[in-house]
């Protein structure tokens, strides 16, 4: 079996293709870089995706040395994400199904990072952290569903990096770029640490860290927000393992923030003292592509779910992750 699967949920227009055990045959991405000093601007990036659709396609067929003909399911981001970004992954998706007669699988992006993870490492049922431009939640499997055991109440961490790299006047995205400066700082600065059982916000951390670039060095703003918003968020990691009624078999990190070695480092020494792994992709992985859909299309075709009509396969822009059943693990 052949799946191939298109991400466009934000930032990124990505095709991968895979084959029926899950290797990777194709894993070709295009992404959107707004202005210096700006955010992603919902209409730029989907003219962006526009523009690249047809050339991501056609260099990740020729990347898996395959044509349209070969493929034997097609997956799609179909939320949550911006909703002129989504429309041009969909719009793609359904003309390729229904001009070349395939079946089309609509995919939540969130559950593409955690499965892509589970996958790549043969896990059974970890604690998964993702951490994202659209997410930072904490989640088990279980039941036919993703149950969040802990998330934040207010912005994402790849939100706070973005935003206080863009308050600095620096590139997007801030997370790369915040993790190189943090490097060179080493005064823990007061940041608000907020925790309400396994749930957290950033949001003060946001206001206080712009206010504190005023009198400090970049630097040092940089080290403390990381110090901070990662320690909280692996004060929030370890309760909920010590909440999950079940064993997991290790923790999975995923999403772009996962790439940051700070954090990464920071949930090892928590996990050590439980006798737990950390499981982390290639960094190339963490960030959004298209073979974590085609990952959850497998797992769909193999689960033997059946494809839904192509009328109803609407992006859908706010789409929370416990919401969506995951017939693999009924
Ligand atoms: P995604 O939406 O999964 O592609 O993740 C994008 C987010 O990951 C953005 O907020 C980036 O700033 C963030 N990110 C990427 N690399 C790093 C890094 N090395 N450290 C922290 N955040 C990162
Ligand atoms: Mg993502």
């Amino acid at each position: 079996m052949i799946v191939m699967g298109i991400e466009s949920t934000a930032h990124t227009f990505g095709v991968g293709i895979i084959d029926g055990e899950g290797n990777i045959l194709a894993d070709v991405r295009a992404r959107y870089t707004p202005p210096r000093g700006m955010g992603i601007e919902p209409f730029n990036a989907a003219e962006h995706h526009s523009k690249e659709a047809a050339n991501v396609l056609r260099d990740a067929l020729s990347e898996a040395g395959i044509g349209v003909e070969d493929i034997d399911v097609i997956a799609f981001s179909r939320g949550p994400g911006l909703g002129p970004c989504l429309r041009v992954g969909a719009s793609l998706a359904r003309y390729l199904a229904l001009r070349h007669g395939k079946p089309l699988y609509p995919v939540h992006h969130g559950v593409g990072h955690l499965e892509l993870v589970t996958h790549y490492y043969s896990l059974r049922n970890p604690l998964h952290l993702l951490v994202s431009g659209g997410h930072t939640s904490i989640l088990v499997l279980n039941e036919c569903r993703y149950r969040v055991f802990g998330e934040t109440l207010d912005i994402t961490v790849g939100n706070l990096l973005d935003v206080l790299a863009r308050e600095a006047g620096l590139d997007f995205p801030g997370g790369p770029v915040i993790e190189s400066l943090a490097e060179k700082g080493g005064e823990l600065l007061d940041l608000p640490y907020t925790i309400i059982g396994t749930s957290f916000q950033f949001s003060g951390i946001l206001t206080k860290a712009i206010q504190l670039l005023k009198s400090h060095r970049i630097e040092d703003v940089a080290y403390s927000v990381q110090e901070v918003a990662f320690s909280i968020i692996v004060e929030a990691v370890e309760r909920a393992l010590r909440a999950v009624p079940f064993d997991v078999d290790g923790i999975a990190i995923s999403g772009g923030v996962a790439s940051n070695d700070t954090l990464y480092k920071k949930l090892g020494v928590m996990a050590e003292r439980y006798g737990l792994k950390v499981y982390r992709l290639p960094k190339r992985l963490n960030g959004d592509n298209g073979v974590q859909i085609a990952v959850v299309g497998l797992r769909m075709a193999l689960a033997g779910v059946e494809p839904p009509e192509l009328s109803s396969t609407g992006v859908v822009q706010r789409w929370r992750i416990d919401e969506v059943d995951i017939p693999w693990a009924c």
